[in-house]
């Protein structure tokens, strides 16, 4: 008998052991009833505890549904035997984060309906520490709305609507008065859960009865992949605490950019704006550079080194591999940019050992390098390269004797 349909409150109960089985590392009991949730509808399972009248006693740390029977999967000290009167005790504060939780979830997904069309629960993913809801969506979410829907979640809480659940004839389901998947339907019945006047969904998951047990809500991350988006929500004081850290942020943020948090949006589109236009204009400055190298002469060999900042790698590649073409060519080239990225080639006709002066030069820079015998290139630190460059160079006339 599943008690947590009967009473979502009830934190602990007694009932007859109806079996007992075994493996290496657990044993599973099945008990006459239940209040320990399976799992189910996105939420995650119970655990908590069952103790035996003989001092026998079963840490569950598993709910789980297998063929129509409740499954308690447990870390057994001592003996519990079929038939034995237990006392069974749920770890009432993860249950009850669930229930939240999952209240939430379903109060959250109607109120961002409010505001965008044709959503589609994908999935939810209501474990401890976790909330998460799944939604395919035509059209981009913005936080404008995502906002909006929001204070409407904040305004249900505060509203205290009843949570109320209701059997429906599966024949009356799919007619579009409450979000159904019907291929998930095994019985002739479908629970529907509705929050009072505000959103119907069937769903097999464990509720509180109230809104107002939430507390507060607010998203916490949102991430996608096309039109499938992840919302990470959180609720109650935890929800509260998020919004202080991400208010200290903001606080943060605004003092390294000297503005204030109304003015926060604006700073932050400016720079990205002037940051585009200097990567324009570092482009334009770096490809002059490249135009007008000028090789320095070292006995025979022609030196072209050079240190650039911001430039694209690959087009200081595609140079490096140009200029190696040219008679007794030698090129060793930085850049400057998160890491410092080296290039050592030459053209493929010469003597040199290039194996030993990239060696040396990629140990300076504490870098990781690969390449062809005459032309290989990595990255490092980059406050290291001149001096890598410089040791090149020497390591160049050492090896020409
Ligand atoms: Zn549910």
């Amino acid at each position: 008998m599943e008690l947590y349909y009967e009473d979502p409150y009830l934190k602990s109960f007694t009932s007859k052991v109806n079996s007992v089985s075994y493996s290496n590392s657990h044993t599973f009991i099945v008990l006459e009833r239940t209040a320990f949730f399976p799992g189910g509808g996105g939420q995650s399972f119970d655990t908590g505890i069952i103790l035996g009248k003989k001092g026998g006693s079963a840490k569950v740390v598993e709910t789980r549904m297998e063929k129509g029977q409740i499954i308690h999967i447990c870390v057994l000290e001592g003996k519990i035997e079929p038939g034995e009167e237990v006392q069974c005790k749920l770890d009432w504060e993860r249950r009850y984060e669930l229930m939240r939780a999952h209240t939430a979830q379903h109060m959250f997904f109607q109120c961002l309906s409010r505001f965008f069309s044709n959503l589609y629960v994908v999935k939810d993913n209501i474990d401890v520490g976790r909330h998460a809801l799944f939604i395919r969506s035509p059209e981009p979410l913005d936080f404008e709305r995502i906002a909006e829907a929001e204070k409407l979640a904040n305004q249900t809480i505060k509203e205290g609507r009843r949570v109320i659940v209701h059997w429906v004839k599966k024949e009356e389901a799919g007619k579009g008065d409450f979000r159904v998947k019907l291929d998930r339907i095994k019985g002739n019945e479908v629970r529907v859960v509705e929050i009072e006047g505000f959103d119907k969904s069937a769903c097999s998951g464990v509720h509180v009865v109230n809104t107002n047990e939430i507390g507060f809500l607010t998203l916490t991350r949102l991430t996608h992949e096309g039109d499938e988006y992840t919302l990470e929500f959180e609720f109650g004081e935890k929800a509260k605490d998020f919004l202080l850290e991400i208010k200290k942020v903001c606080m943060d943020t605004c003092s390294i950019l000297q503005t204030h948090p109304e003015l926060l949006e604006k700073t932050a589109e400016k720079l990205k704006a002037e940051n585009l236009m200097m990567q324009e204009q570092l482009k334009g400055l770096n490809e002059e550079l490249l135009g007008r190298l000028e090789p320095t002469m070292k006995g025979e060999i022609k030196i072209y080194s050079k240190i650039f900042s911001g430039m694209d790698s690959k087009k200081l590649m595609e140079k490096a591999g140009e200029l190696i073409k040219e008679e007794n060519a030698l090129i060793i080239f930085g850049n400057k940019g998160e890491k410092g990225f080296l290039i050592i080639a030459k053209n493929p006709e010469m003597s040199i050992d290039l194996k030993t002066i990239a060696e040396k030069a990629f140990k300076i820079i504490e870098g990781k390098w690969g390449g062809k015998e005459y032309f290989v290139s990595g990255a490092g630190k980059a406050e290291k390269l001149e001096e890598a460059i410089k040791s090149a160079i020497e390591n160049v006339g050492d090896l020409h004797g």
